[in-house]
């Protein structure tokens, strides 16, 4: 009989494993990182793929069915397409993504699929030069378009494009990029802007909410509709174009929380157990993994983990205190 489920105590299970290979990045998205003086973790300090992939292959045994790889930007760590392959070879693992700025894409693509990746989420907020160089202060929008045309015709499930929106600032990119999914069949993913970035620049006045995203899409494209929830534990509302345009999600973490239907756990690169992306606090496993502690000990750590797990985000109580980790460093 298998192992019992990774069930908390609002008999939430918790089958989605966030794997973060490493903090660093190619580009600095002004809502994320500081331009200069970042403090990366220490590369000593750093999980080797074995480790992430042993820590893996036990979450797998207690129930967990989906991983996705993040970073920092995890295609700038070396040799990525082993540790996919490490990855994908688990067995139970039934979907296996990843999530990228698509700089390095064009070359990696290919490398990704062979190796075993099903899914990517390329995250890219502009389809505009001067304001790509703006939001992320490095000048690599035709090596993204270029890395994403790439795994388009590479063949994986889906390729979905996130668009992180901040009031302010991507108003005039949210219809751009709705089209350039659209012509392409991919479908965009809208991301109300989290209180997670280093700088502390976040404030409830620059969140661009989801329903505003649907008022400019449905001037521009038509009438759209809610699609049932296949999955209600997937992050995304997903809405259809009812002009057979394909559809759209969002991420609706401030106006809409879904919290109450999270699957999802978190293994930092240095080694970091989180129950949710705005934990403010975190369980070491790198200790046990370092340690060689037999399987049963990091199989007891990841389930009190999951058992001592909050309800949900405070993001719109009084109480809220962002997380003391930035987003960097823990990955989406
Ligand atoms: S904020 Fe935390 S609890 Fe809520 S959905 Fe995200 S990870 Fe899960």
């Amino acid at each position: 009989m298998g192992a019992q489920p990774l069930v908390d105590t609002y008999q939430r299970i918790h089958d989605n494993l966030r794997i973060s290979v490493t903090d660093r990045c190619n580009i600095r998205c002004f809502y994320c990182m500081p331009e200069r003086e970042v403090q990366f973790i220490e590369r000593r300090e750093i999980l080797t793929y074995e480790e992430m992939a042993r820590f893996a292959r036990i979450a797998a045994r207690l129930g967990v069915r989906k991983i996705r790889v993040t970073g920092g930007e995890p295609l700038v760590r070396r040799d990525l397409p082993k540790f996919i392959g490490m990855l994908a070879a688990i067995g139970g693992i039934e979907d296996l993504a990843l999530t990228t700025n698509a700089v390095l894409l064009k070359e990696m693509a290919r490398p990704l699929r062979d190796a075993g990746l099903r899914r990517i989420n390329v995250h890219l907020d502009t389809l505009d030069r001067s304001r790509f160089l703006e939001l992320t202060r490095r000048d690599d929008l035709p090596r993204v378009l270029e890395g994403i045309e790439t795994a388009l015709a590479a063949g994986f499930d889906s390729v979905k494009l996130n668009a992180v929106a901040v009031k302010g600032v991507t108003e005039p990119d949210i219809v751009p990029i709705a089209r350039y999914c659209r012509e392409r069949g991919m479908e965009a993913r809208f991301i109300e802007f989290m209180p997670l970035d280093a700088q502390a620049i976040w404030d409830r006045t620059r969140v661009l909410l989801a329903d505003d995203i649907l008022g400019e899409l449905a001037a521009a494209f038509g009438p759209l509709e809610p699609i049932p929830d296949p999955d209600p534990r997937a992050p995304a509302s997903e809405y259809r174009y009812l002009d057979g345009g394909g559809t759209v999600g969002f991420i609706a973490s401030v106006s809409r929380p879904f919290c109450l239907n999270c699957n999802r756990i978190r293994l930092t690169a240095d080694g970091k157990l989180r129950y949710c992306l705005f934990a403010i606090e975190e369980t070491d496993v790198k200790g046990l993994l370092r340690a060689g502690a037999p399987d049963a000990d990091i199989e007891a750590t990841i389930r009190k983990t999951v058992a001592g797990k909050w309800l949900g985000h405070e993001i719109n109580s009084a109480k809220f205190v962002p997380p003391p980790r930035p987003m960097y460093a823990i990955g989406g």
